[in-house]
């Protein structure tokens, strides 16, 4: 018994799931909150050189995908991935830390970027007024897997129940901020069907419409 207690503990601590209780399924189309969360500390992320604080709650999610690297399957695998964009980043860009605030692997866990209090790198000009969620992986021709979009979900879910994201904020596409395929054809039809998916921004040229950055 002690034994199986450890294991647990062990389990429990490295396997990190956010203290969140559940949606009410009456009113929410997420059912449950309980994604796997792996910390920075946990794929063995560096200290950011600095950060910026992001005023929230942010009315704005943004889609992203990685590109490269390609998908991910395994917390080894995805940690990895983590580390390499966190290195891009940071040395070849010469950013402060990573630029997301988070990240889905295809092995259906939330992996921790600069989180839901410091401003991201991710979306120029956008930065300001969005969490900017990126879905490890190519997706120009096929869909994230079913487990990793429910993932993006309840994290997105959470946000708001966080108060960190705001009950009726909008969800776009990279490509509607900036000049960029990114998140790929086929992601990007997809979040096209999401109930929080908004045609507007459609394009960089709409930037001074956005009320919201009107504000900064
Ligand atoms: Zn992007």
């Amino acid at each position: 018994m002690i034994a199986l207690l450890i294991l647990f503990g062990i389990i429990s601590s490295s396997i990190g799931y956010p203290s969140v209780d559940k949606a009410d399924p009456s009113t929410n189309d997420v059912t449950t909150y309980d994604f796997r969360y792996v910390t920075r500390a946990e794929w063995q992320a560096k200290t950011p050189v600095q950060t910026t604080p992001l005023k929230t709650p942010v009315p704005y999610v943004v889609i992203h995908h990685t590109y490269i690297p390609g998908a991910c399957h395994t917390r080894e695998q995805c940690s990895s991935a983590m580390r390499g964009m966190q290195n891009y980043n940071m040395i070849d860009n010469n950013w402060w830390d990573i630029g997301y605030n988070f990240a889905v692997g295809g092995d259906g866990a939330v992996y921790e970027g600069r989180g839901w209090t410091d401003r991201g790198a991710h979306s120029l000009h956008f930065n300001n007024i969005s969490i900017g969620i990126s879905f490890i992986g190519d997706y120009r021709f096929t869909v994230p897997s079913v487990e990793q979009i429910a993932a993006a979900k309840s994290l997105i879910a959470t946000g708001v129940e966080l108060g960190f994201v705001k009950p009726a904020h909008k969800i776009i596409g990279h490509r509607q901020v900036r000049r960029t395929a990114c998140p790929g054809d086929a992601l990007y039809e997809l979040i096209k069907t999401w109930d929080k998916y908004s045609p507007f921004p459609g394009s960089i040229d709409d930037l001074d419409n956005v009320e919201e950055l009107k504000k900064y």
